[in-house]
C-alpha cells in the first residue's frame, strides 16, 4: 500500500480514514529532515507551513501526489510539480464557510470597534461616547474574488442589507450576481466606490501586491479594507502609511506577507484589527479539512492503481 507523510498536523480523523483504508502513515518529526526522508514516501500532506520546494519535489523519487490540507497552493513548487508529473490536491471547499464567516466577524468589529470596545472595559473604562460606530446596512461592500469564500461573504453582507460590488478575474455567474443584485466592475472602479473592500484572491505572480499605494489612492477617503486572503496580496508598507495618514479608516487582516509578522507597525495601529491566520481555525473546518483530504487520497490511489 502507498506510504504517506504527515508534515503538518492534521485532525485526526482523516488519519483514521486512511488507516482504515490499509495506507501507511508515517508523521514528520523534524522539518529539517524531510528532503532527506520524502524519497521513501508516495504522498504527502501539508497544510501552508510547510514550503514543498523544487528541491524537496525533486528529492521524491516515489512521489505521486502533493496533498494539501487546506486551501491556498501557495507554499507549494506547482510547476516542479507539473514537471516531475506529481499531482497536487487541495480542499479549499472543507473550510470556506468558516474564512466568510471571520471576514464578516472583521468587519462588524471594524464598524462597531468591538475590540477597543472590549479592551477599554477590562481596563475599567466606559468610552460609550468615543466608540461611535456606523451602519453596515446601506454600504457598498467591494469583493475582489467572488470565488468559495468571495461569493459567501457576499450572500450573509447581501442579508445584512449591504450592496455588493464585485471585480474578478472572468466574468460572474449571471444567476449568482442576480440572486446577489451585484454589479460587477473592473478593480480600479470597485475600489472608487467601496466603503468597505474585502480580498477573496489566491496569491498569484498577478496578484502579488495587487492592492499597492496606486490602487489605495483610488479608494474612498476613510474606507476600510479586510484582507483574509494572503499577506503578499497587499503592499503592506503602502497600507501602513495609508493608514498612518488617515487615507483609510481602518484594516482588518488575517493573513501578513510573514507569518508571524516580525515587523509589528502595522497591526500595532489604533485602527488595524488583526488575527493571527485564523480563518480556517474552526473545529468544523479541521475536521472537514482532514476527512477531505483523506478522501481525494483515497480515490487518487484508487484511480492511479486502475491506471497502472
Ligand atoms: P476560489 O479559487 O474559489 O476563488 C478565487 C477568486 O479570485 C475567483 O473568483 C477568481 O476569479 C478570483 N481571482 C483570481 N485571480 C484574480 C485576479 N488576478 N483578479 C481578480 N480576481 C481574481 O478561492 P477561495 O476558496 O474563495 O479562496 C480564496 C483565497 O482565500 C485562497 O486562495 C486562500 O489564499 C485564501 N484563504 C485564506 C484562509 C485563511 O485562513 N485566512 C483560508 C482559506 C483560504
Amino acid at each position: 500500500m502507498p506510504k504517506i507523510l504527515i508534515c503538518d498536523p492534521i485532525d485526526p480523523i482523516g488519519t483514521e480514514k486512511l488507516k482504515s483504508a490499509g495506507f501507511a502513515i508515517e508523521f514528520l518529526k523534524h522539518k529539517e529532515t524531510l528532503k532527506e526522508i520524502i524519497k521513501d514516501y508516495d504522498a504527502i500532506i501539508v497544510r501552508g507551513r510547510t514550503k514543498v520546494t523544487r528541491e524537496i519535489i525533486n528529492s521524491g523519487k516515489n512521489l505521486k501526489l502533493i496533498a494539501r490540507a487546506g486551501s491556498g497552493l501557495d507554499n507549494i513548487d506547482l510547476e516542479a510539480a507539473r514537471e516531475k508529473g506529481v499531482a497536487v490536491i487541495n480542499t479549499p471547499e472543507a473550510s470556506a464557510d468558516s474564512v466568510a464567516e471571520l471576514t464578516i466577524g472583521l468587519m462588524v468589529s471594524l464598524a462597531r470597534r468591538i475590540p477597543h470596545a472590549d479592551y477599554s472595559m477590562k481596563r475599567g473604562e466606559w468610552l460609550k461616547k468615543e466608540l461611535m460606530g456606523f451602519l453596515l446596512k446601506g454600504k457598498k461592500l467591494g469583493l475582489i474574488g467572488l470565488g468559495r469564500i468571495g461569493s459567501r461573504v457576499a450572500r450573509i453582507a447581501k442579508a445584512m442589507g449591504m450592496e455588493i460590488l464585485v471585480t474578478k478575474r472572468t466574468p460572474p455567474p449571471p444567476e449568482l450576481m442576480k440572486s446577489l443584485g451585484a454589479k460587477f466592475l473592473p478593480l480600479d472602479e470597485l475600489l472608487r466606490q467601496s466603503d468597505i473592500v474585502s480580498i477573496h484572491v489566491p496569491l498569484t505572480e498577478e496578484t502579488k501586491n495587487m492592492i499597492n499605494a496606486e490602487k489605495i489612492s483610488l479608494m474612498k477617503d476613510g474606507a476600510y479594507l479586510i484582507n483574509t486572503s494572503r499577506g503578499e496580496v497587499v503592499d503592506e508598507e503602502a497600507l501602513l502609511e495609508a493608514l498612518r495618514s488617515g487615507k483609510l479608516g481602518g484594516a482588518a487582516l488575517d493573513v501578513y506577507s510573514t507569518e508571524p509578522p516580525k515587523r509589528l507597525e502595522l497591526i500595532k495601529q489604533p485602527n488595524v484589527i488583526c488575527t493571527p491566520h485564523i480563518g480556517a481555525q474552526t473545529v468544523e473546518a479541521q475536521k472537514e479539512v482532514s476527512k477531505a483530504v483523506a478522501e481525494k487520497i483515497i480515490q487518487f490511489f484508487s484511480n492511479h492503481e486502475a491506471c497502472s
